[in-house]
């Protein structure tokens, strides 16, 4: 399509874009999972911080992994609803880990109402100025005045107003976590801009509102970011060090011929007079 001729699928924007991110999230996740393991297991913290550090990586991680499985799905059209491409069923694993050992939405509520109250807190940024930064804080101090207004955190308006906004103030925690981890392991700026803006879309209006960070600034700024990260979709793809773990039939030509011809072929005593024809 590009100026008229035929170009690879991996041309077109919807196509490179979901890749590039979720490569994206997984370096900038790695990094975050380091640092939140370390503190997980840091007997000098208190142990309520210890427990938000491991429902924070969970949600948000969870969360970027199921957004990725769904859209990365689509993205390779009815080859991404069968199960021997791998794709959905790691998405149906997911939905799976995101309640067991403690659900998900279960654990936000819970962590969102004690920081509101402020039994604890939680570490700072280590790059306060960034726009994940200001947005968690933004948030959880918009909680704060909200609750203010509210007699207690087991008030009606705490469940009409709060309780919906419990796991996505958790993911702004992590997006700013995650993003602080890979930036302080020097991870390239190329995966840490990325990571970053693809964050900021996840709640966009919140950044034209309160930082007036436009849309138009903010789709310029993505395009930025992809377009930088393009280049190196094929070094990113061998840094995961997946290939080995994921050869399912769409992942080449000789995996589709070595399915399609190890299938079952059924016959019926009118095919195989018709063959005779
Ligand atoms: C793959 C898998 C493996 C598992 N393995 C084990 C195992 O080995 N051993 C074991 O004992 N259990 C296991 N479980 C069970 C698991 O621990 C529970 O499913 C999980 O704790 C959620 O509890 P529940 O299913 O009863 O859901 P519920 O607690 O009934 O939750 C149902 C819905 O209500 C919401 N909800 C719940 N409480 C609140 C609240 N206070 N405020 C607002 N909303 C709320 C939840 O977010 C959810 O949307 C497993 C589950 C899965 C999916």
């Amino acid at each position: 399509m590009a100026n008229g001729g035929r170009v690879p699928i991996l041309y077109f924007r919807t196509q490179h874009a979901p890749i590039l991110t979720t490569l994206a999230q997984s370096f900038v996740s790695k990094a975050f999972w380091k640092v939140a393991i370390d503190a997980f297991r840091d007997p000098a913290t208190d142990f309520r911080v210890r427990h938000a550090w491991a429902t924070i990586f969970k949600a948000t991680v969870v969360h970027h992994a199921q957004t990725a499985t769904l859209t990365l799905s689509c993205r390779v059209g009815a080859q991404g609803l069968f199960a021997y491409n791998d794709i959905i069923s790691h998405h149906a694993s997911l939905l799976g880990i995101a309640i067991a050992e403690g659900d998900i939405l279960g654990l936000c509520i819970r962590l969102v109402s004690e920081l509101l109250i402020g039994r604890y807190s939680l570490p700072e940024s280590t790059h306060p100025d960034s726009l994940l930064a200001r947005h968690e804080k933004g948030l959880l101090s918009q909680g704060r005045a909200l609750l203010e207004k509210m007699q207690h955190h087991r008030s009606d308006e705490f469940n009409r107003f709060i309780l919906p906004k419990c796991d996505s103030i958790v993911r702004a925690i992590g997006h700013r976590m995650a993003y602080d981890a890979a930036v302080d392991a020097g991870l390239d700026s190329t995966i840490t801009d990325l990571y970053l803006v693809t964050a900021v879309k996840l709640d966009s209006a919140w950044y034209v509102e309160k930082e007036k960070h436009s849309c138009a600034v903010q789709d310029a700024t993505e395009d930025e970011a992809i377009v930088a990260a393009l280049p190196r979709l094929d070094d990113w793809l061998d840094q995961t060090g997946v290939e080995a773990y994921c050869q399912v039939p769409i992942l080449s030509q000789s995996n589709w011929d070595t399915f399609v011809n190890g299938l079952k072929e059924h016959t019926s005593p009118t095919s195989q007079l018709l063959a005779k024809l």
